[in-house]
């Protein structure tokens, strides 16, 4: 009998080795690694998650844990096993009082969001994309335009349920099991399988209002948006770096096309209604270059504000092209310089389909140990998320890399569902004193080194 056979009969949800469902899960959001599994797990239970683990480890396997796939260096795929979670998508309890929700980890948090809406609760952070899932975005941090002043979205979670490579499901949070609650947070699914989280909640407003300012200056900018961190007068925060494109100049014996570049700055509030905001109070001091436009609304559609732009990305095609995203953490005071010389070079089309994003946070926002951050008073989120047709990858990725590499000798860190092509130093680098803590935690948890291998080289 094949293994794939043996497996189905430890399994009480589904295993699927039909070729159109393997395909489905073959690649990622980068759509740059493929890897076929042999067969998809979707558990029905932890109990589930913890039986193919243990499958695996007896007969010799690995398993790569799979949320929504928006991973882009294939941190999801497998060509053995891939644990498609989605399959583990529910709300088990929520409770306004002690301002906490119980739920499965495959759920995505957009799903969580209408959920909440009629009692006009949320989690404390939201990402972007709002069909990621709640293990996808634990395993790597999770990071939103509330995170300048709540840190992550695993800082914001209370208690997880996790199996381990063993197969243990293990009960996890800062009181109980810590070495595992701070392994699995931001932990790219290298020691366990998140199952279960007790996320923290909140009541918000109804309404937003939203300020569209532009600068012309980085370096206003940046003061600007330290001013507004230190009074805390907006909740959300979201920058990005935008190009008008000049026409061609002579680069190194070519014409290349270069850009000034803006800065968008949508600094947002919560409101009762479309009144009782002071703009004059929420804009003074503020050195901005134009205020365009102040945007009205309800706050439930400024979650999902986003998909209006990944629709068009959508519909344009740029969703299947490669996505080598290079996301980083810069200390403060190298983001100026840093930002400066990324842009000086950069070609305006190399954004095509994709953007530019700033996100400040105050230095404290974030306590998860494997969040990888520089220490610094205020830290900048900077990402170049490019849509890259597949016949100009090769030209682009030892360009993304040597912006990963500058960032990093700048003292950036690089935040890990992106594009990462780090070699054992880098990995190494990367957790700086940290590492021994990773490789003595992968060896406890996981020591058959079923899960996720092959993302980070521990030797
Ligand atoms: C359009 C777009 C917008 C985005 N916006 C944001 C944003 O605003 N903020 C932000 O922080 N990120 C953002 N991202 C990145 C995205 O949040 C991360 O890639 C996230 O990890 C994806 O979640 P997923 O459910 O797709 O996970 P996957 O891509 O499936 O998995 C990501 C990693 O987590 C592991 N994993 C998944 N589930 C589990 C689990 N239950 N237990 C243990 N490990 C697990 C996987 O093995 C893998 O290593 C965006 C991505 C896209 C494509």
């Amino acid at each position: 009998m094949s293994w794939t056979a043996e497996l189905v009969r430890e399994i009480r949800g589904q295993v699927l080795v039909d070729d159109a469902s393997r395909a489905s899960v073959s690649t990622d959001f980068g759509r740059i690694i493929v890897r076929k599994p042999a067969a998809v797990v979707r558990p029905a239970s932890a109990e589930d998650v913890a039986s193919a683990i243990k499958f695996a480890v007896c007969h010799g396997l690995s398993v790569s844990t799979r949320g929504g796939g928006h991973s882009q260096t294939g941190q999801s795929l497998s060509d053995q096993i891939v644990l498609d979670m989605t399959s583990l998508d529910k709300v088990t309890e929520v409770n306004p009082g002690q301002g906490t929700l119980t739920c499965q980890t495959g759920l995505k948090w957009r799903t969580l969001v209408e959920q909440l809406s009629s009692q006009q609760l949320s989690p404390f952070v939201l990402t972007n994309n709002l069909d990621v899932t709640i293990g996808g975005t634990l395993s790597t941090g999770g990071l939103g335009v509330a995170s300048w002043r709540y840190g992550t979205q695993a800082d914001n979670c209370a208690e997880l349920e996790v199996v381990t490579g063993e197969g243990e499901i293990v009960r996890c949070s800062r009181e109980q099991n810590q070495d595992l609650f701070d392994a699995v947070r931001a932990g790219m699914g290298q020691v366990g399988v998140i199952t279960g989280a007790k996320l923290r909640i909140r009541r918000y407003l109804p309404g937003f209002r939203s300020f569209y300012l532009l600068y012309d200056d980085l370096g206003v900018l940046l003061d600007d948006l330290k001013i507004v961190m230190t009074d805390e007068r907006f909740d959300y925060l979201e920058s990005w770096c935008v190009p008008c494109p000049q026409g061609f100049k002579q680069v190194g014996g070519t014409r290349q096309a270069f850009a000034q570049w803006f800065y968008p700055l949508h600094a947002t509030v919560e409101t009762e209604g479309s009144s009782g905001v002071a703009d004059d109070e929420k804009l003074r001091g503020l050195k901005f270059y134009k205020h365009v436009h102040t945007e009205n609304g309800s706050l439930i559609d400024f979650f999902a504000r986003l998909d209006a732009l990944f629709a068009i990305w959508r519909r344009a095609g740029f969703w299947e092209y490669a996505h080598p995203w290079m996301e980083c953490v810069l200390p403060w005071p190298s983001t100026a310089p840093y930002i400066g010389q990324v842009l000086q070079n950069m070609p305006p089309q190399a954004v095509a389909g994709g953007h530019i994003l700033l996100w400040p946070a105050r230095g404290n926002s974030s306590s998860v140990p494997l969040f990888m951050r520089p220490t610094s008073d205020f830290l900048m989120g900077f990402g170049i998320l490019p849509a890259v047709p597949p016949r100009f990858l090769e030209e682009a990725l030892p360009k993304l890399n040597m912006v990963s590499q500058t960032c990093m000798m700048m003292g950036g860190k690089r935040y890990l569902s992106g594009w990462i092509a780090f070699d054992a130093a880098q990995w190494k680098a990367h957790y700086g004193e940290k590492w021994p803590a990773v490789v003595r935690l992968k060896k406890h948890f996981d020591p058959y080194r079923v899960l996720n291998p092959g993302f980070i080289k521990y030797e």
